[in-house]
């Protein structure tokens, strides 16, 4: 078992706290922030045992130097990203497993928002660590994969089990379901979880982790029939 916390890190970044229960071993996903994530730590153990990167960008990487020097933290991201990353301890790719104590997760492949970008999915909970791919309610864009790899990277993380929480690397949600009610006007379910997105971000609460069933049935770019119509989307979006 493992449980998971976000916290906020820069303006809109999530890192991800996970801890294992049966070791007490820590990691972290994508930490932008050292001091944001090593108050957390501190006050939460002092452990750090593993940092995991799903790509380059600097707003998911920028703290990892510091937090491996103070808590001695292995660090795993992207074999594809390798020379674009802070120097990793193991590189990873498709099919791979990372260790936290006694959790076990699994990488993916998603390439399209960056190449050399995965995703890291434990089972107990469900949980995606997906970065950039995948966003509540809309995904990442393509800076340097096509649309036809990115909405490929979409279609595989929508076949995990629905109950899986979807643990993106920004609080996007909000924005991102104007985007989807101006796609389908009419879908009440998507109006309805819209609202109760409205209401956490009032009340000052994360809109994250979804769930992926949530994502199947009101994300506009896992609804795409293909990857044109995905692509059309995505061009929209980015003018949206
Ligand atoms: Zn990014
Ligand atoms: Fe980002």
């Amino acid at each position: 078992m493992i449980t998971i916390q976000s916290l906020l890190n820069l303006k809109d970044n999530y890192a991800w706290l996970l801890r294992d229960q049966a070791s007490g071993a820590v990691g972290v996903v994508d930490p932008a922030d050292a001091c944001a994530v090593a108050k957390h730590i501190n006050a939460n153990g002092g452990r750090l045992d593993l940092i995991l990167l799903t790509h380059h960008h600097r707003d998911h990487t920028a703290g990892t130097d510091e937090l491996r020097e103070r808590f001695g933290a292995r660090v795993v991201g992207p074999r594809a990203a390798v020379a674009r990353l802070p120097v990793l301890d193991e590189a990873v790719g498709e099919g791979d497993a990372v260790r936290l104590g006694d959790a076990v997760g699994r990488v993916l492949d998603v390439p399209g928002h960056a190449i050399g970008h995965v995703a890291y999915y434990f089972d107990m909970p469900p949980a995606l660590f997906c970065g950039d791919t995948l966003f509540s309610l809309g995904c990442g864009r393509l800076f340097e994969g096509t649309a036809e790899e990115l909405y490929g990277s979409l279609r595989r993380l929508a076949g995990l089990p629905a109950e899986t929480l979807v643990c993106c690397g920004h609080e996007y949600t909000e924005s991102n379901a104007r985007f989807a009610r101006m796609v389908e006007p009419d879908n009440a379910a998507l109006a309805a979880y819209a609202e109760k997105v409205k209401a956490l971000r009032a009340a000052g609460k994360p809109s994250v982790p979804s769930r992926m069933g949530d994502e199947v049935a009101l994300n506009p770019f896992l609804r795409a029939p293909d990857a044109a119509a995905f692509a059309e989307l995505r061009t929209r979006k980015d003018n949206f």
